[in-house]
């Protein structure tokens, strides 16, 4: 099975060193969003909410959501 993995840099968090990494595509992405959503709350406080829907949206794009499987529509 393939390794899923995430890192706050990935997705445009530079000043975290957060990692989140699993075998479970859907479990990998509720766990990111959820340690943006608790440990980065300023930083959504701070956004727009396109900027936010664009921040969770590159989640699941670097995870591989939108690689054609239909799962999401392409931004
Ligand atoms: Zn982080």
């Amino acid at each position: 099975m393939k390794t899923r993995m995430v890192k706050c840099s990935d997705v445009g968090i530079n000043n975290c060193t957060h990692i989140e990494l699993g075998y479970d595509l859907d479990e990998v992405e509720k766990k990111m969003l959820t340690h943006i959503e608790t440990e980065h709350k300023d930083l959504l406080g701070d956004m727009s909410e396109q900027e936010e829907h664009a921040l969770k949206h590159r989640v699941s794009t670097f995870l591989g959501r939108s690689c054609g499987c239909g799962h999401l529509e392409m931004p």
